[in-house]
Formats: structure tokens, sequence, C-alpha cells
């Protein structure tokens, strides 16, 4: 479904034509600070073994939690957000990847951590389309000399889902957190899923101090299949689609406010 070119989404995805559409360009000189941020700290409690598997979904990974104990909470939000999946958003070469911008600046890849209100919903598919329904942090990725420890534990599994819809569980267990920046300053606003149905459901938080990761990472990324037969022959080869990008383009702004805590 979300194969099809984000700028025809809204004619299946009515929310995907709304006016806090997600992901945007992060404006510096415009956030606004918000001491309110500072009363209760952002959050955060993972329970490694609750990230059981890792799905190939066609547009890339998703790595599917059982987030019993995986905890998101304070900051702008106002009630518990339990942990139920996280993916990663990529780009064709290292100077894309990102969904969100930071002065129009993209990074070479963002790691989504997508989190439900447990307080106010009963399951994840009533949160999904309702106010204050999802908390999602996104992680930038810029390419650095090293692999990132924890993402090797999901990369080297990528070549077991060679089909779209093929999952497999984790071999050792993947800590969240373990993606977190050390520095925690973050900018947040109210916005919507970046793939259909876009549902202006999101309370992102989207920290400012990228990771690093390898190239031969986000090549493995670019590797998958997005399709769940081979499309082609290629000298008696089947060749498949691949994964080479899954970024939605940034949405306009409108009348939101993009907010920080102050230094
Ligand atoms: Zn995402």
């Amino acid at each position: 479904m979300s194969s099809e070119s984000p700028v025809h989404w809204a004619k299946a995805y009515p929310p995907a034509a709304g006016q806090m559409q997600s992901p945007v360009d992060i404006r510096t000189r415009v956030v606004s600070q918000d001491p309110q941020l500072l009363q209760r700290p952002l959050s955060w409690t993972y329970v490694p073994e609750n990230c059981k598997a890792v799905l190939n979904t066609g547009e890339g990974w998703k790595v599917l939690v059982e987030g019993q104990g995986s905890c998101l909470t304070g900051g702008p939000l106002e009630h518990s957000y339990q942990l139920i999946q996280f993916h990663c958003h990529w780009g064709k070469c290292c100077s894309s990847g990102s969904e969100h911008k930071v002065d129009g600046k993209a990074f070479a890849g963002e790691l989504h951590l997508v989190h439900w209100n447990v307080d106010l919903y009963n399951s994840l598919e009533e949160a999904i389309a309702s106010p204050k329904g999802l908390a999602v942090i996104g992680i930038f990725f810029q390419v650095g000399k090293d692999d990132h420890k924890e993402l090797c534990k999901i990369t080297e599994l990528l070549h077991e889902l060679p089909r779209k819809g093929d999952e497999c569980a984790l071999t050792k267990e993947v800590d969240p957190s373990q993606f977190i920046p050390e520095v925690h300053d973050y900018w947040t606003y109210d916005g919507s899923l970046t793939t259909p149905p876009c549902h202006e459901s999101v309370t992102w938080l989207v920290f400012k101090k990228p990771v690093e990761v390898s190239e031969e990472q986000l090549d493995k990324f670019r590797c998958m299949s997005s399709t769940s037969s081979p499309k082609a022959i290629l000298n008696g080869e089947p060749v498949p689609g691949k994964c080479l990008q899954n970024v939605r383009p940034v949405q306009p702004l409108n009348d939101r406010i993009i907010r920080e805590a102050p230094y």
C-alpha cells in the first residue's frame, strides 16, 4: 500500500491530507523553549527480552516488541506509553535517509521507536487513530567508522529475510535504550505517522544528537528485498526489488510549534 508514491497517499488515506503531518523540517531558530518540559524529565525503561523478532515489511525492517514493562513517560507526555515496535528509514545514499530534517539537512537514517498510550486506550489499533495515541522517538543515524553494536544484532539477521513478509526471531537480546544518544536533548511536536494511514495521533520526540552507524550497516538495509517474489530475471537469476529508500518528504509545519527544553 505505502509503496505507492507518498504524493498519492491522501486518495486512499484521507488523514495524509491533514494539517499536522510528519515528518517536518525542524528550523532550529524558530523552535520554542518550553520550561514545562523540565518539570518531569522524559524517561524510558526498556526490557531487552521483550524484543522478539525482526520482520521484512517490504519497506524495510521492523522489530516486533511485546512491550509489557517497556515504558516511556515524562517530558511532553501526560500518560504512559508502551513500546510496540521499532523500525528504520534510510535513503539510496548517505546524504539522505532521515525523515525529519534539521534546518533543511537530512541525516543518513532515522530510527523510530513506536509507543502507544496504555493509559487511555485498550489496544494499539484504538490508539493509532486517537488523540495522544502514540509517542514516537526519532533518532538520527550518521555514518561513522564503526558498526553500531546494538544495530549489528539486527543487521546480521537481515539475510534471513529475503522476501517481504519474512520474519525471524532475534537470536541476541536487543536493548532499545542502546540506540538513544548520550545527550538527551530533544525536540517535540504533534504530528502523524509517516506511513499510511498517516493518522495525526503522534507526539514526536526527536533527539537532537545523531548516533553513528557504519556505511556497511546502511548497505545491508538497502540490500533488503521489497517484494514477496522476484520481479525480474537477469542472466538467468531472479532480481528482487530492493528497499533502497523509505522516506516520506517533509510536510508543512502549518501553525504547529516545535518545542525544546530551555538550556
Ligand atoms: Zn517510521
